[in-house]
């Protein structure tokens, strides 16, 4: 190496700038149409160095020479997609006479079963997810093992445990706040709270947790450099929460229009997660809730979906979270389906689990969008789910992550 280049190097490397030494070839994956996660690009060619998007071009004359060439004409590519809100440690081994919930384990065995439910959610055409409760910091442990590549699943984005009202105790915004502070010196990338009842068979929306606890929360956390999401199934929860400053809102249903516009107008992401009623609804048997459950559910369901419509109309940021607990892993993307029913197009819905997601993670410089510089994450799908979202539930045969292929179902 000459001193030039040396110096260079080093700049370079000063300068933040990746230097590759390896000699590693160039990959060039071509699509038949791509949507960067802007606009349509048709036989495109994205190529790629180690884990980045290098460049991207259109036709033949666009493959680098000498680089290694991913033949995906027959299908459309999207950028990776990224789940907003699951429970990947959730995990139920089928055994029968066996529930999915009150399995008991070591945590550490639930963290090795549930790369299945990490596998499953990669093959939906989700690179990246933001987990929102987990016992025993199983999220973080599985967030780690996934960083460093000994296990096979998407980028997770891990809250641990999420923070409660303490039962038969008066509300005390002191406390939620010095768990906040436990919760990141844990190692936590976000802070979750259930602000209300309400999860599973449940639809009971009682808040639990006070505005003024909420507001601790959120100026502990942001204070701290972390975001808050928010659980509330009932409105009055949601308005507390959005008033509080929470980044994102989970779940919501009746939602008044006043909170609807404080959404729009803070830039609050909705993260309704209408679908995961609806998976419930077939899973009850799976579950062994009681009989009668689903006429509850669908209801929530009605007065949820109401609240999406509106929310499209009022222009509030919305984000794709499938809440995937056991056997949902599978299904994450359906959520979008929802959106468009609710008034999206596709494009748009694609934007809530893309560049939405992205920007509300904070990794909107490198995840959410197909572009030079953007970690490589890529799906192909056979159809065109830009005219038919439901080309996504059945139709991902090959997704690469980080520059890796993790699925290969051609
Ligand atoms: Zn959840």
């Amino acid at each position: 190496m000459t001193n030039v280049l040396r110096t260079t190097i080093g700049l370079l490397l000063l300068l933040g700038v990746n230097v590759s030494f390896a000699d590693a070839q160039a990959r060039a994956v071509r699509f038949g149409r791509l949507w960067d996660g802007t606009k349509v690009i048709t036989d495109a060619v994205v190529t790629i160095d180690g884990d980045r998007i290098v460049a991207i071009g259109s036709g033949p004359g666009a493959v680098p020479a000498g680089a290694v060439v991913i033949d995906l004409r027959k299908y459309t590519g999207l950028p990776g997609l990224i789940d907003l809100h699951t429970h990947i440690t959730y995990y139920w081994d089928r055994q029968p006479g066996t529930r999915p919930r009150g399995q008991r384990r070591l945590p550490a065995v639930t963290v090795f079963l549930a790369q299945e439910n990490a596998r499953r959610t990669l093959e939906t055409g989700v690179t990246t997810v933001r987990d929102l409760n987990a016992g025993n910091d199983m999220d973080l442990a599985m967030r780690e093992l996934i960083a460093t590549g000994a296990m096979a699943g998407p980028r997770i984005f891990a809250s641990g445990p999420g923070l409660s009202a303490r039962q038969g105790q008066p509300p005390d915004p002191g406390a939620m706040q010095k768990l906040v502070e436990d919760r990141v010196k844990a190692g936590v990338d976000w802070i979750k709270i259930f602000g209300s009842r309400g999860g599973f068979d449940n639809v009971d929306g009682t808040q639990t947790v006070t505005f003024d606890e909420m507001k601790a929360v959120v100026d502990a956390a942001h204070a701290l450099g972390k975001k808050v999401a928010i659980h509330s199934y009932g409105a009055p929860g949601v308005r507390d929460a959005v008033r509080a400053g929470a980044d994102s809102v989970e779940h919501g249903a009746d939602v008044d229009d006043e909170t609807l516009a404080e959404m729009a107008r803070r830039g609050t992401v909705w993260v309704p997660t209408v679908d995961h009623n609806r998976y419930y609804i077939d899973a009850q048997a799976e579950y062994g809730f009681a009989a009668g459950s689903d006429i509850a559910l669908r209801n929530y369901i009605e007065r949820n979906f109401e609240s999406v419509r509106r929310a499209v109309k009022a222009g509030v940021r919305l984000g794709m979270g499938s809440d995937a607990v056991y056997t949902m892993f599978g299904q994450n993307t359906r959520e979008l389906e929802w959106f468009i029913k609710a008034g999206m197009t596709p494009a748009q819905a694609l934007g809530t689990a893309t560049t939405t997601a992205a920007a509300l993670l904070g990794v909107d410089d490198r995840l959410g969008r197909i572009a030079p510089g953007y970690l490589a994450d890529l799906v192909a799908v056979e159809g065109d789910p830009l005219a038919d979202i439901r080309a996504m539930f059945t139709g991902v045969r090959w997704v690469m992550k980080d520059g890796k292929v993790v699925v290969d179902r051609k």
